[in-house]
């Protein structure tokens, strides 16, 4: 049997491990310390490089699950509230809503760039307010590492007091109108996973418009301890900090980033390159409004045939192939809208533009496929994937 390939690895240089042993020589282990700090400078200083786009406060936590629930409690998200999210994206997106206690209304996707439909998102922030029900705030995530389409859906969210938080976790990198992904509005949140295209083994980061709500996000990621020589406390706080040691790996992943944001659209460009964009594989288009990270390549099979059987059916085929390889490939999100935990929630849907699919992101869903993207891969692996790729749709 071949090596696997894995969709998305961890990716390690000489860095990481330098900047841990330097935390072990401090015996700063756990869990803050001058790398936590440091990597939370790091990154403040990468997403306000341009210096066009203000100030940016930084608060290293434990996963971008935690982080986005500590923005929506400083929000203002509290019981019976309504939060709208992204239909088609990662449940960490939106279980936070329910650590909050409040109910979430999920949106769905626009083909041009698998984001959060504007026009349906604002129709519907519209239609909510001149009812009285105008969400709390709205999750906006940018899938894949692409930015969604920001500003009519933060017009909208302004004109009607809703707060927007941005889900950065797959597009830390990526870019809209000039601007980076993180920093678009006053929360953002990044995360570190595994897979992500950095990794700190598991973490992620709040990052905040004003230094005021970076301080209440330290104080409520560690335990909402007052300040106070014995333990005291006048709210209910998590315990949420990422480890110095995993920050340490961070501080060397992010010195990286940039070269690794050229690798992966340089993948996406050799996946073109060998199995064509047109036809039987359409891969997921780069909108002109920003510049996508490209954390994985993802295509839609049969994409311009009006029913989805087809596109599903060899989508299947050929996952089922690459895995018989060796090869790790997965389906694109399958959309909160369809998994059974979120049985009964209120959905805005567009018209599938008649697939027969119910929303567009049933049908990116049904037919889409994501290949394997990490940063290590060679061309001699590219080969391999799109070998059984193009057996498959063919055949
Ligand atoms: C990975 C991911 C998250 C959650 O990040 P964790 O660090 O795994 O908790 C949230 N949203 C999206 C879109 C993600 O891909």
């Amino acid at each position: 049997m071949k090596e696997r390939i894995f969709l998305s690895p961890p990716h390690m240089g000489p860095e990481e491990p330098a900047f841990v042993a330097e935390a072990f020589a401090s015996n700063y282990i756990a869990p803050v310390g001058p790398g936590l700090t440091a990597f939370e400078q790091e990154m403040a200083q990468y997403l306000t490089r341009s210096g066009r786009d203000g100030e940016a406060h930084c608060v290293a936590v434990s996963s971008g699950t935690a982080a986005l629930h500590l923005a929506l409690r400083l929000a203002g998200v509290a019981a019976g509230d309504r939060v709208a999210c992204s239909d088609l994206t990662f449940i960490g997106s939106c279980t936070p809503i329910a650590f909050q206690g409040a109910t979430p209304v999920f949106i769905d996707a626009e083909r041009g760039s698998w984001n959060m439909d504007p026009a349906l998102a604002v129709e519907w922030l519209d239609r909510a307010a001149a009812g009285g029900r105008a969400p709390r705030a709205l999750v906006l995530v940018h899938l894949y590492g692409q930015t969604a389409d920001w500003d009519p859906i933060a017009d909208a969210c302004a004109r009607h007091g809703v707060e927007l938080v941005e889900d950065a976790a797959e597009a830390l990198g990526a870019t809209y109108r000039g601007r980076r992904a993180g920093l678009l509005g006053r929360f953002g949140i990044l995360s570190f996973n595994g897979n992500k295209i950095i990794t700190t083994g598991g973490g992620g980061m709040l990052v905040c418009r004003d230094a005021d709500d970076a301080d209440r996000a330290r104080f409520l990621a560690t335990q909402a301890r007052e300040s106070a020589p014995h333990y005291e406390h006048t709210t209910i706080g998590y315990n949420y900090r990422l480890s110095n040691v995993a920050a340490a790996i961070g501080r060397g992943q992010l010195m990286k980033l940039d070269e690794r944001v050229q690798r992966r659209r340089r993948i996406f460009d050799g996946y073109v390159q060998r199995l064509g964009d047109g036809g039987a594989v359409r891969f997921m288009p780069e909108a002109d409004w920003g510049r996508s990270n490209r954390w994985l390549t993802c295509c839609l099979f049969h994409a311009d045939e009006p029913d989805a059987a087809r596109g599903q059916a060899t989508r299947e085929r050929v996952r089922l192939a690459l895995e018989a390889e060796n090869i790790e490939a997965r389906p694109v999100w399958k959309p909160m809208s369809l998994q059974p935990v979120y049985a009964g929630v209120e959905t805005v849907a567009g018209t599938a533009g008649g697939t027969g699919n119910g929303t567009v992101g049933a049908d990116l869903f049904a037919r889409g496929l994501c290949l394997p993207s990490g940063t290590q891969m060679t061309d001699e692996d590219l080969d391999r994937i799109c070998d059984v790729v193009r057996r498959e749709i063919e055949g």
